[in-house]
This record gives structure tokens, C-alpha cells and sequence, in this order.
């Protein structure tokens, strides 16, 4: 079986935090300047005002506006809920107590949230709101994250990841005043806290992460080091840094900018496996063992970078080896509204036989019979013949083909054309050693990224 697609769910509790009091009116309907006549309404960076609109984008990045207002009756009948089965909720081993006019912890939807302010300063963090964004932000130490009040799409450090249940302002009962509450697990985790929920006592309990120290701080400046197997790899990359003026990136040839119009549409790179999930393995048990996740990583990188330099708009969905499930992958890049999605990685089976590269797509339509050229302007399959075409001319390896393979999960996931980049396999001698080579990830990524720029300027 190939390993790369096992699919992993994962439990997220949460809980919220507080702020004060964003947006209460005199008459306490303390939603209604997000909500205005049952229209979402939200103010962007150029204060412009979207209604009615699932999502807006504001200074480059994408919120989706969950429907709270429909969620009142919900969120009104777990304040009552609360009132008689409380969650209590320990910090570092001390009970933190909350006065009658504040928030203290909800379950919504099976996830706690807390008052953000309140806990995460008693915590040591520090908490910011934005009003005019309906954001907070919330910081310990060197680790961030970013909430949006309403939104489905949060932020640790610069990883964009899902909520299932957005971040909130609610208020006490009969109060008129809300707090900003915030998915605890998802936020506690985020900063590098642990926690624990007791069903049977309602009580949720977090321990404050142990601040990184000065030498800490400055390896992991760039954010990817520091990690098993990335030392060459950044290495490789800093010094690429150097070289854009002579034409070359990374000490490869620097490739042709994207059209105007192309260079507008986004492309999510997505960098196979990651964290407890190692993906396929290589040699296992020898000196040489490799994991899928230690390739995928940095030829991801060298993706962006080659990309970047043609003018495109990328986003990868990890930037460190950290596990995200493929369908919360997918679901990022939907929130994100990506034009194009790339999922890098390299195969393995249980035999050593097979060999060589491969791409998946998906010739997806929609429910109307619409094609992905008809949706997004470009098709999988021609992004995936390129793609091998360019495999084959960088590696000789043997032709696999372009499959429509509608499915695989991360394909079938993505409202956008998507293809799955397999290099070649671990499991094979021949396809171990090219890919245990020197500068494999580069050629790797050069090679896609050369059919990528090929493929948006053609269709765009
Ligand atoms: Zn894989």
C-alpha cells in the first residue's frame, strides 16, 4: 500500500479567550456589526464593506465568516448548559476563577472555548485585538496565533490551519458585554501548551509551555531549522539566496516570469506528510533510512522559492515538520481559494519492483457538469502531463504515466484542479539511490516547477 494517503483524523478541543468587548451596542445585540439585516458584513483593510458574501479577502488573506448569528440558539442553550455543569479550567495546577460578568469556558459543538484574555495573560502570554479586523492574537514567547472572530481560518505562526469552530464574542447571561472566546486546545497547542480535558470532572487543564532560551531563538530563526534531516537542505537554501541576481536560484537556472494574469492566481504547495506521519521509508533500519517527510519538505521550499522568483503567488500548507491531515489540507486550500494545488511527494510500495514517476489528478467536474477549465481556467490533467513530462526529462526515470485517479482523497477534497507529484519510489534500489542523490530536491522541484510556469502561462 502506498503510504501516503492514510488518513488521519484528529481531535481538536478548543476554547476561547475574551476581549473586551468588541462589539456590544447599547441595546446589547453584540453581534450586530459583523451581522447587519442577515448579511455578513465585514470591513477590509480598505475599509471597503462586503455583504452577503461568504468570505472576503483582506490585505492577502482569506476569512471566511462563519454564520454565528445562526449559532445563537446554539451558543444561548450552552450558556444555560453551562450554568448547571460548569467547566472548570487549570492553569499550570492553580484554578483560574471567573467573576459572575465574565465569560468562563463554553462547550460549543463539542469544543471548549475560553475567554482569551483572561487565561492566556494569566498564562504569561500576551493578547492583542484588532478591532477593525476582529482579530486576536495571542503570543508566548516566540509562538503566535491568530484568530479571526467569525472565521474558520486561524493562524500558528504562519501555518493557516482550520477551525471547526471560529472564535467568538459572547456574552455572560444577561450581560450586556461579550468576551472574545477561542478554541482552547487549538490555541494552547498553538503557543506550545499541553492540555487535557477530564470528561468526568469538566475540567480542562493547561500547561504553560517552557519559554525557548536565547540560542533557541536564533537557530530557529528561519523558521526550518533545527529539524532532522533539513540541515544540508537549508544550507542549500540560504545560499541559493545569493545567487538571484546572476539568474540562478538554489544553483539552478532561474525560469521565466508568469504573465500578469497568472501571476495573480494562487498556488498551494502542499509538502507531503510531516510530524508523526514520516510517509513512506527508505532503507529502513539501515544507516541510509530516509523518510518520505524529509524529501517532501525541502523540495517543497525550493518549489516556493523557484516559483516566487517567476512572479507567483504561493502558499505552503507547512513550511516545518508538522503533522496536518490531508483533509484538513484541503480544507485550507479551499478556504484559501487556491487556483492550483500541488501535492509533493515521493512512493513506495511493499515490493521493491516497482519503479519510476508518476502524477495524479482529477477530472473533476462540478454538480452542474462544469470542467475545472470552465471553473479555474486550467486543467489537472494538462498541469499532471507536464509535470511528468518535465519528471522524466530531469530524472530518466520510468514512465508511469498522468492517471485521473478521482479516488484519492487530497484530489477529491479540492474544489480546485489538483495533481500528486510521486518522483519515484523509496522501495525500489535503483529509484533510492537517485533519490538519496545530491541535489535530488532541487531537481525535483525545478522540474515541477518548470511545468507549472508553463502550464499558468498557458492557460492564463
Ligand atoms: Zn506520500
Amino acid at each position: 500500500m502506498r503510504k501516503c494517503f492514510l488518513i488521519f483524523m484528529s481531535i481538536m478541543i478548543m476554547a476561547l479567550m475574551m476581549s473586551p468587548v468588541a462589539f456590544a451596542n447599547e441595546d446589547g445585540n453584540h453581534m450586530n456589526e459583523l451581522y447587519d439585516n442577515d448579511e455578513v458584513v465585514y470591513y477590509d483593510d480598505a475599509a471597503e464593506v462586503h455583504h452577503g458574501e461568504d468570505s472576503v479577502r483582506t490585505g492577502g488573506e482569506m476569512v471566511v465568516l462563519h454564520d454565528i448569528e445562526a449559532m445563537q440558539p446554539e451558543i444561548d442553550e450552552a450558556l444555560e448548559i453551562m450554568e448547571e455543569y460548569p467547566v472548570r479550567l487549570i492553569l499550570n495546577g492553580e484554578e483560574i476563577l471567573f467573576e459572575n460578568d465574565v465569560m468562563s469556558p463554553i462547550i460549543i459543538q463539542e469544543r471548549t472555548l475560553i475567554p482569551a484574555r483572561i487565561v492566556f495573560e494569566a498564562m504569561g502570554g500576551n493578547v492583542v485585538w484588532n478591532e477593525e479586523r476582529k482579530e486576536v492574537e495571542v503570543t508566548f514567547g516566540e509562538s503566535k496565533v491568530l484568530l479571526t472572530v467569525g472565521s474558520n481560518l486561524a493562524w500558528v505562526g504562519d501555518t493557516a490551519r482550520v477551525l471547526d469552530v471560529p472564535a467568538m464574542i459572547v456574552a455572560p447571561r444577561g450581560e450586556i458585554y461579550g468576551n472574545t472566546m477561542i478554541p482552547v486546545r487549538f490555541t494552547a497547542e498553538g503557543l506550545g501548551s499541553t492540555v487535557t480535558w477530564n470528561e468526568d470532572d469538566r475540567i480542562v487543564s493547561i500547561t504553560s509551555p517552557t519559554l525557548p532560551d536565547i540560542d533557541y531563538g536564533d537557530e530557529n530563526a528561519n523558521g526550518y531549522e533545527n529539524l532532522n534531516g533539513y540541515e544540508n537542505a537549508n544550507e542549500e537554501i540560504n545560499n541559493g539566496q545569493n545567487d538571484i541576481n546572476a539568474g540562478m536560484i538554489h544553483g539552478m537556472p532561474q525560469l521565466p516570469m508568469l504573465n500578469a494574469a497568472a501571476a495573480q492566481r494562487l498556488i498551494v504547495i502542499d509538502p507531503g506528510h510531516g510530524g508523526s506521519d514520516p510517509g513512506a521509508i527508505g532503507g529502513r533500519g539501515t544507516p541510509q533510512e530516509l523518510f518520505e517527510k524529509d524529501i517532501t519538505l525541502p523540495t517543497s521550499l525550493y518549489l516556493r522559492d523557484f516559483l516566487r522568483a517567476s512572479g507567483a503567488n504561493v502558499y505552503l500548507i507547512r513550511e516545518t515538520d508538522i503533522r496536518i491531515t490531508n483533509p484538513e489540507r484541503a480544507e485550507i486550500a479551499n478556504l484559501l481559494e487556491a487556483d492550483l494545488f500541488v501535492s509533493i511527494h515521493v512512493n513506495a510500495w511493499h515490493t521493491p519492483i516497482p519503479n519510476g514517476s508518476e502524477v495524479h489528478f482529477y477530472r473533476q467536474v462540478d454538480e452542474y457538469g462544469r470542467t475545472e477549465g470552465e471553473l479555474f481556467g486550467i486543467y489537472s490533467e494538462d498541469v499532471a502531463e507536464r509535470i511528468q513530462r518535465e519528471m522524466l526529462r530531469e530524472f530518466n526515470t520510468f514512465d508511469r504515466g498522468f492517471r485521473n485517479s478521482p479516488g484519492l482523497m487530497i484530489l477529491n477534497r479540492t474544489n480546485m484542479p489538483s495533481v500528486i507529484v510521486e518522483a519515484a519510489f523509496l522501495s525500489n534500489p535503483y529509484d533510492f539511490q537517485l533519490i538519496r542523490s545530491a541535489n535530488f530536491e532541487r531537481r525535483y522541484a525545478h522540474a515541477v516547477a518548470r511545468a507549472l510556469i508553463e502550464s499558468m502561462n498557458a492557460a492564463f
